[in-house]
């Protein structure tokens, strides 16, 4: 086998994963590494962390820079244009408009003694890349990553690997896109991106839970979550722990968030027909939740989904929950960037 690896970095505001993939795409067994981004210090100081994260990483495996083909970053939207980050709540002025990709180029140049191959996009899409890489194993298939979590990240990568970014980058931002709400039998709840048509994010992930047990608490009278010392955002937290428990209410509330999930499935089967699913996010990892709960909860999407599907796509729909965790966009970051020298 080839010894030579391709790097991924996932940047977050306050701290970088680095992973990394083999020239074959099989990921090189590596305990999580993370460090801090030190954003703080402004964009050279952030050049410099990830740098050197990625010389830790390879002092770590015993692997040198002459090994490294490609190196992928993986940074969170909004982006102004390719490689340039837009301004952010997370960051100071310095970084809005910063050319991140000019920066990281000139900086793997100079540490690896050769011009590298580097691959930027927005950290939700590979981590996409990844999960889809590992769920269609030798199958060639459009995959469909959606990853539930404090809000409603989407994915969609072509039987290529590739993510699709849309034209401003906004490409499958699912989670605003409108429920049928007359189906799930709710209201319309006004979303944190303004919208007030129902985003899906509402009834899918944390960011609507406050909302459905507010209005499902009155059915449930002597709740546990009636207690009023409980906040908003303490009970949601409290939610998928009582579901493990049985707890009717929340079970009620999780079931209501597979079948919107359902129907999100089965509209984007309308838009792209993928070959498969991957569902993401807390519901489905196996330290936060019971094997019957992630077994109702996938069970109630591809339930509620079927329905609204062509005959060709009901027989073949595979909805399957993702394996990698956080280390998910680092890799897919590796992953693209495995394929950008590939076309080099
Ligand atoms: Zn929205």
């Amino acid at each position: 086998m080839s010894d030579k690896i391709f790097i991924g970095i996932d940047s977050g505001a306050t701290t970088s994963k680095i992973a990394a993939v083999r020239a074959d795409g099989s990921i090189f067994p590596s305990e999580l590494l993370q460090r801090p981004t030190s954003s703080e210090g402004g964009t050279g100081a952030v050049i410099k962390a990830w740098v050197g994260a990625i010389n830790e990483f390879l002092a770590l495996h015993d692997l040198k820079w002459d090994q490294v083909d490609g190196v992928g970053l993986a940074v969170p939207g909004p982006r102004r244009s390719y490689g340039v980050l837009d301004s952010s709540p997370n960051l100071s002025a310095e970084f809005d408009g910063w050319n991140v990709e000019r920066d990281l180029r000139v900086a793997l140049e100079h540490e690896s003694g050769r011009g590298l191959p580097l691959a930027l996009g927005n950290d939700g899409n590979f981590g996409g890349v990844a999960e889809a890489h590992r769920a269609r194993g030798s199958e060639a298939c459009g995959v469909v990553m959606l990853a539930p979590g404090s809000g409603l990240g989407g994915a969609y990568v072509d039987a290529a690997g590739l993510p699709m970014d849309g034209d401003t980058l906004a490409g499958m931002e699912v989670g605003h896109l409108a429920a049928p709400l007359h189906l799930l039998g709710v209201d319309a709840m006004t979303c944190g991106c303004g919208r007030d048509w129902g985003c899906y994010e509402m009834y899918t992930a944390l960011a609507g839970l406050p909302g459905l047990i507010e209005r499902a608490l009155p059915r449930y009278p002597g709740h546990v979550l009636e207690d009023p010392s409980l906040g908003k955002k303490q009970r949601a937290m409290k939610l998928r722990g009582l579901a493990q428990e049985g707890d009717a209410l929340a079970l009620e509330i999780f079931d209501l968030q597979a079948r919107a999930m359902g129907l999100l499935v089965a509209e984007l089967a309308m838009a792209v027909d993928p070959g498969c699913f991957v569902i993401g996010g807390g519901l489905i990892d196996p330290d936060a939740t019971t094997l019957e709960f992630r077994e109702r909860y996938l069970g109630r999407i591809k339930e509620t989904a079927l329905k609204y599907l062509w005959k060709p796509q009901q027989e073949k729909l595979r909805i399957v929950p993702a394996t990698l965790g956080e280390l998910s966009q680092a890799v897919g970051a590796a992953l693209v960037a495995r394929h950008v020298a590939e076309m080099a």
